[in-house]
């Protein structure tokens, strides 16, 4: 798979400031910096075909299963960054997620 970043980008530049969760060759789950719930991150800039996406998507239903065996919320809105693929994963009831020290 061939990697494209923006150097502008938030999720291309990838700060390990929060906890992380997995990474592989083509994405990373970690908490969002600004929500705290775990997120799915596409290591290229852009948005996946829909066979990767689901892959994508596995990763962070499997971290979000272990995070809140109660129940989540897949979010897929892109809301800050459009155009490059993340998503969410939010507890049952909630938007935000508990911060980790
Ligand atoms: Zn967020
Ligand atoms: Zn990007």
């Amino acid at each position: 798979m061939e990697i494209v970043t923006a150097p502008d980008c938030l999720l291309c530049t990838a700060e390990r400031i929060t906890h992380w969760y997995y990474e592989d060759e083509q994405c990373w789950v970690a908490d969002c910096t600004i929500c705290s719930t775990p997120m799915v991150v596409w290591k290229s800039h852009g948005l996946p075909d829909e066979p990767t996406r689901e892959v994508l998507l596995g990763r962070l239903g499997a971290v979000a299963d272990s995070e809140y065996p109660e129940g989540w919320w897949l979010d897929g809105e892109m809301r800050k960054i459009p155009d490059h693929f993340h998503a969410h994963a939010r507890p049952a009831n909630g938007f935000f997620g508990r911060r980790k020290t």
